[in-house]
C-alpha cells in the first residue's frame, strides 16, 4: 500500500531533483522563502499541495478541520508557524482555503456526538448560526456555512499577533477562498460584493501559456 507514495516520490524526485534545472538543488542552497501561507481543511480531496499543482518552496502549509482558525492562543502549532512565517520569512498572503463537501462542516451542521471533534469545530458556530440566517435549503447551508466559516477564520486570524502586526503594517494579507469541489473552480470572498466570487477561468493551461 505504501508503495504508491514512494513511487510518487519517486517520480517527483526524477522532475525536482535529477533534471537539469531541477529546483530542490537550488532551494537547499540558497533557503525556502515562500510567498503564502495557506489554511487548508485535512481533506484528501482539497490538499493544496495537489490542487494548486505548486512547485516545491511555493507555501507553507498548515491544516485544520474545516479549515479552522481559533481564536489566537500563545503556543499552539498555527500562532508559532505563523510567527515564523511572517517574522523570520517573508510571507505576503495567508489563504483560507475553505471547501464544499466538507466533512468538519457537515459534523457541524449535524451537531455530531463526537467530544473530540465537536471540541475543536464547536468555534465556527457563529458561522453556522449564520449561515442558517440566510437560507432554509439544507444542501445551501452547508456551502454557506463553508464561506461563513472561511470568514469567520479570517477574523480570528487577526487575533494573532503575528499577523496583527504583518497586516497592518502592509507586509500581509488575508484572502478567503472556497474550492467548489463539484464545480472545480476557487471563489474568493470580496469585501467590496460582500460575496465570495469565482476566480478561476476554466482556460486551458496549455492556450494561457501560450498567450503569455
Ligand atoms: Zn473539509
Amino acid at each position: 500500500m505504501i508503495d504508491e507514495l514512494i513511487a510518487g516520490f519517486e517520480d517527483f524526485k526524477r522532475y525536482s531533483y535529477d533534471a537539469k534545472d531541477g529546483v530542490m538543488q537550488q532551494l537547499i542552497e540558497e533557503g525556502q522563502s515562500p510567498r503564502y501561507f495557506i489554511i487548508s481543511c485535512i481533506d484528501s480531496r482539497a490538499n493544496p499541495g495537489t490542487i494548486f499543482r505548486p512547485a516545491p518552496g511555493a507555501f507553507f502549509a498548515h491544516k485544520a478541520m474545516g479549515a479552522i482558525v481559533r481564536p489566537y492562543k500563545q503556543g499552539t502549532a498555527l500562532s508559532a508557524a505563523l510567527r515564523f512565517a511572517l517574522d523570520y520569512n517573508k510571507v505576503q498572503k495567508i489563504i483560507v482555503l475553505g471547501h464544499t463537501e466538507c466533512g468538519a462542516i457537515k459534523a457541524l451542521a449535524d451537531n455530531i456526538d463526537d467530544d473530540e471533534i465537536s471540541s475543536f469545530i464547536e468555534v465556527a458556530q457563529n458561522a453556522l448560526i449564520r449561515a442558517k440566517a440566510c437560507t432554509d435549503c439544507a444542501e445551501e447551508l452547508l456551502d454557506r456555512t463553508v464561506e461563513e466559516t472561511v470568514i469567520e477564520s479570517a477574523q480570528n486570524l487577526m487575533t494573532y499577533p503575528a499577523v496583527n502586526r504583518a497586516v497592518t503594517e502592509g507586509r500581509a494579507e488575508i484572502v478567503r477562498w472556497v474550492v467548489d469541489m463539484k464545480a472545480g473552480d476557487v471563489l474568493e470572498y470580496r469585501d467590496k460584493t460582500k460575496k465570495f466570487e469565482v476566480i478561476t477561468t476554466h482556460e486551458n493551461l496549455e492556450d494561457s501559456r501560450k498567450n503569455a
